[in-house]
């Protein structure tokens, strides 16, 4: 008899699990997004700015599910809770039971709701939709300044509010933008200011210090201006007021400073922290239903020392390799040890074909080689993506 593993969430994590899972003849996978479409949000600043298409951040899930073969499929459903007592899951499409269930909901923006106004004026780039109206408005404002006649103090201001990973690749992203086509777009194009907002002391904060100097420097040769340890009170009228009195004026807000995780409803509770992530017991399962398990963004990561690891698709996928390992030791009667991930490095993308990144805390670099590196990694992920495609592909269009 096959296992049932039903995974809910097609991101980094929920794939990565899949990948690990689908050798297994005893195991049969349904596999559950809301969206039809794995959305590569690491590549979202790319897109944005125009760099990158929706075809190169955006993946079928339906397609690629099909490239493993019979065990594996793909219903396109919204999950609304989780019934742990009778293994089951209530979706949009209908009631799925399951042996083993996988929670890979990864998490959203967090508009906080304690800054009035941020909700309503800024927008994320966590989910497709709103990354393809940021796109739109970005290009639009370019149009809006390149078509218009200058005036002395017509500044065209667009303020980020978080400078963590996402805040930060935006911002080089799109001031690089701007910079390579002056001579194209005229110099009303130099007049779009970008102005990069954080509570914390310091960029990237948690990062390394080669990681934030190197950064600070090539933000501040693209001409963004930095302002860090400034607290958002409120948003309104075009106008960012900081907990401190000042005030930066914007007509176009981006906010990537917090997220909050998204977990289904259940009727037996678990323990969540302050973002909304599950609080897993040592292997990752859920303490009310040892056949639950929770990766990726959904949960809190801790490293071996307990140390909280970052919300990224790197743990995001380190979870999900444990996880499908655990279950695959389970099912052979193996014993299972708790889970300890370290992050092996990191890589910014800092506008044009420039980026910093450190690996395994030893070897340093910057500029084209840090960004041919990272192209490497990011091309690696997506060739591999499509060549499960392809072949699922192949399949769909023989069977019709
Ligand atoms: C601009 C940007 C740049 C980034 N850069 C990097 C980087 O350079 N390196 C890095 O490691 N990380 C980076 N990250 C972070 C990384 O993208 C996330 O950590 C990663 O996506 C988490 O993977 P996940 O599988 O946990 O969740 P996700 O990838 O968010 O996937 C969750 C899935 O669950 C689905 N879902 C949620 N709730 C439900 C429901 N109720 N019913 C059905 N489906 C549901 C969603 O539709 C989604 O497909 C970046 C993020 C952003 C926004």
């Amino acid at each position: 008899m096959q296992t049932h593993i039903v995974i809910i969430g097609g991101g980094y994590g929920g794939l990565r699990a899949i990948e690990h899972l689908a050798a297994r003849s005893d195991i049969r996978i349904t596999l559950l997004d809301r969206n039809p479409y794995h959305y590569l949000q690491t590549e979202a600043y790319g897109y944005i700015a125009g760099r990158f298409d929706i075809h190169d951040i955006a993946i079928d899930l339906d397609n690629w599910c099909r490239g493993f073969g019979q065990n594996i499929t793909f219903t396109q459903c919204e999950v609304s809770r989780i019934d742990m007592d009778g293994r089951r899951v209530e979706t949009s499409a209908g009631g799925i039971e399951y042996d083993q269930l996988i929670i890979a909901t990864g998490a959203r923006t967090n508009f906080f709701a304690f800054i009035k106004g941020l909700r309503e004026n800024s927008y994320g780039v966590k989910n497709m939709m709103r990354a393809f109206n940021f796109r739109r408005e970005f290009e639009r404002l370019i149009f809006e300044k390149v078509n218009s006649v200058r005036e002395a103090d017509d500044d065209l201001q667009i303020a980020i509010g978080g400078a963590g990973l996402s805040g930060v690749e935006i911002a080089a992203e799109m001031a690089d933008v701007i910079q390579k086509h002056y001579k194209t777009l005229g110099s009303n194009a130099e007049t779009i200011k970008i102005t990069l907002i954080d509570a914390a002391e310091t960029i990237l904060p948690g990062m390394s210090d080669y990681i934030v100097r190197h950064t600070t420097k090539r933000l501040e040769s693209l001409g963004i201006r930095i302002m860090t340890g400034a607290f958002i009170d409120r948003v309104e009228n075009g106008e960012i007021h900081l907990k401190d009195g000042a005030v930066v004026p914007y007509r176009f807000m981006i906010f990537t400073g917090g997220i909050i995780a998204n977990t289904p409803a259940s009727e037996r509770s678990y323990t969540t922290n302050k973002m909304g992530q599950i609080v897993p017991d040592p292997y990752l399962r859920l303490t009310p239903a040892m056949n639950v398990y929770a990766l990726g963004d959904c949960v809190e990561l801790r490293d071996s020392r307990g140390t909280l690891l970052p919300p990224t698709a790197q743990t995001a996928e380190k979870s999900a390799e444990y996880v499908a390992k655990s279950i695959i030791g389970r099912l052979d009667g193996k014993p299972v040890k708790p889970f300890h991930a370290k992050i092996d490095g990191v890589f910014v993308a800092l506008g044009g074909r420039y980026a910093v990144g450190e690996l395994f805390g030893a070897i340093r670099v910057r500029g084209k080689t840090a960004y041919l590196l990272k192209k490497l990694i990011t091309k690696g992920y997506y060739l591999g993506l499509k060549l499960r495609i392809n072949t699922g592909f192949k399949k769909r269009t023989d069977t019709l």
